[in-house]
């Protein structure tokens, strides 16, 4: 009972002053008991089973006992209105069996996803609908303190872990997931897709977010910037991207190995300094290698040294290379957006382990990134800017006032 109050308070944290309500999902409200689909199961058995290869839906009904001559009819009366010749593998269906006859069903029910299902009536009058049901978008609000990483906060938490996923991507140019800190921790207001008023189907989109790292606070707000193009983005208080020219590293979870050190030594070759002017991260073999920067690919090729390695330039100062890859996925003269693929880490080339070693170039010479002032991305138009800030204030306000969700201090509360 405690932990039901409990995953309650974490996922709707009631927010303070005149904010806006949360809107929770109400609890399932059952129409009727014992429906299933929209049929009686008092007068219908039911049996539910999962698309097998090979699964077609004449095939299910031939194997239920409906010859093809009536699978035949059923189809031609369900022509053009409804598509069943592909099933999904590992989908589920269910079909109907009237009590007083066993041998052959009524209803054929396919259910590839929570927000509609396909209904065919198999016997006397045959018809078939697709049912969709509403999809209600819910505003809600969460908050953590980061104990491990924010996955496991997240889901120790109660909160939809999928968040973890739209956190990281806003914050992929200025916090660096794998760097977090204990106590660091944030909030957001978010939307979530339910069907049937309280099944999950996903979060839609992150609205507003704050994200305190090492003491700092970084808000984000999510604004349509250009209204022509329909481009949305992120962007703190005083309107300035979230995003940076470049990324913090070539991987969506970037873990340094091994940092630029010009006076590294090396027992392998006996502990001569050996300097690493690149930085290693390090991944399984197959993880996406994104472009840090939009650019020109100026080199794809094989090296000894090298392995499997690209070159990009984003303008007349800086470049990036990326190397020991499995597999590249570009071509010289390609152009390439921030955090397209580019290839995939893996061990070609001279190297213990999986990694991608990134080097970083400014006016031709190799240096540090995390040591560099990077340029920012373009901020807000001017024209936007009194908008941006019109639109964004009742978001900071809300986001100000929601506490932050501690798990330990909750515990010692219920014990007290
Ligand atoms: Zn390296």
């Amino acid at each position: 009972m405690n932990r039901c109050i409990t995953l309650f308070c974490i996922i709707f944290i009631i927010g303070c002053g005149n904010t806006i309500k949360n809107k929770t999902p109400e609890i399932i409200k059952k129409i009727e008991p014992n429906l299933f689909y929209g049929i009686d199961l008092n007068k219908f058995s039911v049996k539910t089973k999962k698309i097998k290869r090979g699964d077609s839906f004449g095939k299910i009904l031939e194997d239920n006992g409906i010859d093809y001559p009536e699978v035949y009819e059923i189809l031609q009366a369900i022509k053009g209105k409804l598509n069943i010749h592909k099933l999904n593998i590992g989908k589920s269906y269910s079909l109907f069996y009237s009590k007083d006859s066993f041998n052959k069903p009524e209803y054929f029910v396919y259910h590839p996803a929570p927000e509609s299902f396909t209904k065919i009536h198999l016997r006397d009058s045959l018809y078939g609908e697709l049912i969709e049901k509403p999809v209600r978008f819910i505003e809600m609000e969460a908050s953590g303190v980061i104990t491990s990483s924010l996955y496991e906060t997240m889901q120790n938490s109660g909160i939809n872990d999928e968040l973890t996923y739209y956190l990281s991507d806003i914050y992929a140019w200025t916090v660096d997931f794998f760097r977090l800190q204990k106590g660091d921790r944030f909030k957001v207001i978010y939307t979530e897709k339910f069907v049937d008023d309280s099944i999950t189907i996903g979060i839609d989109r992150i609205k507003a977010a704050f994200f305190e790292h090492k003491g700092k606070s970084l808000y984000a707000f999510e604004y349509l910037s250009n209204p022509e193009k329909g481009i949305i983005d992120y962007f703190d208080e005083n309107a300035k991207s979230l995003r940076r020219a470049f990324l913090q590293g070539p991987l969506k979870f970037n873990r340094i190995s091994s940092r630029y050190n010009l006076r590294r030594r090396i027992s392998y070759y006996g502990n001569r300094i050996r300097p690493h002017k690149g930085t290693d991260f390090a991944a399984s073999v197959g993880t996406p290698i994104l472009a840090t920067a939009n650019g020109t690919i100026s080199k794809a090729s094989y090296t000894k040294g090298n392995g499997n390695f690209v070159t990009i330039k984003h303008n007349s100062i800086y470049s990036t290379q990326y190397l020991h890859m499995k597999k590249r996925k570009v071509r010289v003269g390609q152009y390439v957006k921030q955090g397209d693929v580019i290839g995939w880490v893996g061990m070609t080339g001279n190297t213990s382990g999986p990694h991608v070693c990134y080097r970083f170039w400014k006016n031709g010479k190799q240096v540090d990134p995390f040591k560099q002032k990077l340029p920012d991305a373009k901020p807000i138009s001017k024209k936007l800017k009194e908008s941006f800030t019109e639109y964004m204030t009742p978001y900071k306000i809300k986001l100000d006032c929601i506490d932050f969700y501690d798990k330990l201090l909750n515990e010692v509360a219920e014990i007290n």
